[in-house]
């Protein structure tokens, strides 16, 4: 998974720190971060890549001794305008595809705050300009004190089991065709758990048991925690699929399945943990 970088470290306590030529800059401009063509590939600026004295920009956190900034709303549209040719505006979906899993897990989590950082600019509470927290990762309303922090929302996934077979699915939304596990954003309200078991009512028509945890991941690009579950299947296996959310929802059999990469996602790990032959208890 993205976030598996050991023996590397992520060190995102809060700290404030002055940028060196060799550190990461992330440009974030509209929901888009400026990057740099390497052949087919893109690579992370630096702060020397860029022709300016002081670029006003502040510290994020580090991979091991790898620093990463982040230059402030106030100068990326200039940064933007004056880069040449090798440098374009990419989706934050980009760095899930770059081939070193440190810069992966860099641009990913950079982008994560860039993204939260855009939108409260504003306080929700009174309007006036938000100021970042010298002390913590936060922006805070120097008027009415109100205080926000990252957003980070919880989701939940679940490779539900029915003997050999596992319940797979297909969001409408999702570009990547292939079929993956029912999955949705945590609710008012409710545990975990109780996510799972509503999402699978909701999704494919069909009741759960037997939850137990699998695993978590950060991902960044819906802001999200995503807590992975395994369930069985209780009752009625017949499915009955909400059309507005999915284009497909199916049993597929074990032998069926075909393999999936698990340098990515939880979902794939769920998917593989299956394949290979976990058992409930
Ligand atoms: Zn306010």
């Amino acid at each position: 998974m993205i976030h598996e970088i050991a023996p590397h470290k992520l060190h995102n306590e809060f700290r404030v720190q002055s940028p060196k030529p060799s550190d990461f800059l992330v440009v974030f401009f509209g929901d888009k971060s400026l990057l740099k063509k390497n052949g087919v590939s893109f690579e992370i600026p630096k702060i020397e890549d860029f022709n300016q004295g002081n670029i006003p920009c502040h510290y994020l956190f580090s991979i091991d001794d790898a620093a990463y900034f982040l230059a402030d709303l106030s100068i990326s549209k200039e940064l933007v305008e004056s880069a040449s040719d090798d440098y374009v505006l990419c989706p934050a979906r980009t760095y899930r595809y770059m081939g070193d899993p440190l810069l992966r897990m860099g641009g990913a989590t950079a982008a994560h705050i860039a993204h939260w950082e855009s939108l409260n600019r504003f306080c929700g509470r009174c309007g006036s300009e938000m100021t970042r927290s010298e002390k913590e990762r936060a922006v805070v309303c120097p008027k009415c004190r109100n205080t926000v922090y990252p957003r980070i929302s919880p989701v939940v996934i679940v490779a539900v089991r029915n003997g050999d077979k596992l319940l797979m699915a297909h969001n409408i939304d999702n570009p990547n065709p292939r079929l993956f596990l029912i999955s949705g954003f945590v609710e008012v309200g409710e545990s975990l758990e109780q996510a799972v078991h509503r999402e699978v009512l909701e999704e494919a028509g069909l009741r759960v048991k037997n939850i137990r945890y699998f695993g978590s991941q950060p991902w960044p690009f819906s802001d999200s925690l995503i807590a992975g579950f395994t369930a069985e299947l209780d009752g009625d296996d017949t499915i009955h699929m909400q059309k507005e959310e999915l284009s497909e929802a199916m049993w597929v059999k074990r032998e069926d399945i075909p393999e999936y990469e698990t340098d990515v996602s939880i979902s794939c790990c769920l998917i593989e943990n299956f394949r290979r032959g976990f058992t409930l208890e």
